[in-house]
């Protein structure tokens, strides 16, 4: 296609509006007509990467294959466009002035007093523009973290300003704004708009689109008015209203010729109308669906829906690719005891173990895996969810009452999961787990193979414990099988108890790689297993 073309999606009114989603919803539009397309986040937090950050800041971390911790937008990124992202897909500040202080400590920059402008702007606009040179996409979209106002994001949307008067027609900016309903007035109200699109102007950058996000419909008016007062053209102001699924904004944009707009803003052939086929297939039967079916998630941030974002979305796409509504029932794992379980998990179809670090809420973790595991439930245990149907295996099964995580326990004489060597020297928090894509070997005798329906599998890890093999013949002579193994490092990945009607743990992630149109062979088996009677 020629030259890399960049879209910029900045934010404004308020946070949380979803340009995770629009940034992802374009992408998708893009790709859907032949064009190579990549998605990247970058946040203004001072911190390298979200790895370190608690869930209660910044929802779940999401892992990359290459082992980036990153922002959980790139799980919207892959889970719309089914594509992989990698750490140079999500940057933050903290990473820009790193790499500036390292170059100014090398003496790359020759004596020169080192600024925000040009020096913090240029490695910005380095970053903005690494993927395309490297891998020659056709589209770049960039979403800015944060929104339009912020102290923080004052150097990107500099470096948004210059790269729009460097490449012309080849970059743009689409900005996400919230048009809030007065329900005293009953009345839409356009201002919020007007002042932060008079902002982002003031830093000298027009936005060339600009998506309206309301809870309810807007008129043609209300566009109007945008129009006329935000310097863009009617045909460039589109609203995206609530809808029942996510899924389903990348048609709703599609309606109102949001990719067309961009198209023709960016002096591209506009073509025919792509078809969407298996994306409209998926939310026919989402849509359609009716019988429900009920998942218990067992972890300690049940009040937050980001922390486990991306294990709710593989379990949603599998629910709809089994014909049913998937109903999440959230249980907080300090709370649940040997007393309540019965009526906590008595009901549900299915159950999963969420993964986890750290003491708190591990006691009910174990509860949760004793009586799944004593009531044939089918249940699905994630990373720490993995180690806790272990060690309740363990401490239940094999008699050893002390069994535990070297995590929880740095003294138990049964240290069934134990830290894993090359952990054991470790000081920094920061990107050091054993991170990113592994190799695993499937068993071909175990459910796991029935799902995968291969022996050879990649899936992506975050954790620095493992399954101590000195106990594997142990558990394996009492009925919990060691079925998947990294062929490299002998760690067990994946363990399950055959017996069972699905019980099945995973050292790894799997729900970092589900998504829409290749939903995860696990979350699919387990929700089959969890519906069937
Ligand atoms: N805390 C456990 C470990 O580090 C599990 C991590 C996780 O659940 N991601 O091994």
């Amino acid at each position: 296609m020629g030259e890399t073309k960049y879209i910029f999606v900045t934010g404004g009114v308020a946070s949380s509006l979803g340009k995770g989603i629009m940034s992802s919803s374009i992408g998708k539009l893009l790709q859907a007509r032949g064009y190579k397309v990549t998605i990247q986040k970058f946040d203004p937090y001072i911190n390298i990467d979200p790895g370190t950050l608690n869930p209660y800041e910044h929802g779940e971390c999401y892992v990359t294959v290459d082992g980036h911790e990153a922002d959980l937008d790139l799980g919207h990124y892959e889970r719309f466009l089914g594509i992989q992202t990698t750490k140079a897909n999500n940057i933050t500040t903290g990473r820009i002035y790193k790499s500036v202080i390292d170059k100014e400590r090398r003496g790359d920059y020759l004596g020169k007093t080192i600024q925000v402008i040009p020096h913090i702007t240029d490695e910005i606009k380095r970053n903005v523009k690494l993927l395309g040179n490297k891998y020659k996409f056709d589209f770049v979209i960039t979403e800015i973290g944060g929104t339009v106002g912020d102290i923080e994001s004052l150097p990107y949307l500099e470096s948004i300003r210059q790269l729009k008067w460097e490449l012309g027609r080849d970059a743009l900016c689409v900005h996400l704004t919230y048009v809030p309903f007065l329900a005293a007035a009953k009345e839409l109200k356009t201002k919020p708009t007007q002042h932060s699109v008079k902002e982002l102007q003031s830093l000298g950058v027009q936005p060339d689109i600009i998506v309206l996000r309301a809870e309810h419909e807007l008129n043609a008016n209300i566009r109007k008015k945008v129009a006329l007062f935000c310097n863009v053209e009617e045909s460039a102001v589109v609203q995206s209203v609530d809808l029942s699924t996510i899924y389903e904004v990348p048609l709703k944009m599609q309606e109102q010729g949001l990719d067309e707009t961009i198209l023709r803003k960016m002096g591209l052939p506009i073509g025919e109308k792509p078809e969407l086929g298996p994306w409209k297939e998926f939310l026919k039967r989402r849509v359609s669906a009716k019988e429900v079916v009920t998942i218990a998630l067992v972890g300690k941030y049940v009040e937050l829906q980001d922390a486990y974002k991306s294990i709710l979305e593989s379990l949603s796409q599998a629910a709809t690719y089994n014909d049913h509504k998937l109903k999440i029932e959230y249980v907080q794992s300090e709370a649940l005891t040997n007393e309540n379980v019965e009526e906590k998990l008595g009901h549900v179809d299915g159950v999963v173990i969420c993964p986890g670090f750290g003491q708190r809420g591990i006691e009910g973790k174990f509860v949760a895996a004793k009586y799944t595991r004593e009531h044939n439930k089918p249940t699905f245990g994630i990373c720490l969810g993995m180690q806790c149907m272990a060690i309740e295996f363990a401490r239940n099964v094999l008699g050893y009452a002390d069994a535990n995580s070297r995590e929880m326990d740095e003294k138990t004489p049964h240290n069934v999961i134990d830290i894993m060597e090359e952990q054991k020297s470790i000081t920094n928090m920061g990107g050091t787990m054993r991170l990113g894509a592994y190799e695993c070997i499937i068993n071909k005798n175990s459910k796991t193979f029935e799902a995968y329906h291969s022996e050879h599998i990649q899936e992506r890890h975050r954790h620095r414990y493992e399954f101590n093999n000195e106990y594997k013949a142990e558990f394996e002579k009492h009925g919990m099988a060691c079925v998947g193994i990294n062929p490299e490092s002998d760690l067990v990945e994946i363990i399950e108890i055959p017996a069972l009607k699905w019980y099945i743990g995973t050292q790894f992630h799997p729900e970092y790689s589900s998504t829409v149109l290749h939903p995860h062979p696990l979350f699919l088996s387990f929700i089959k297993a969890a519906i069937s009677k």
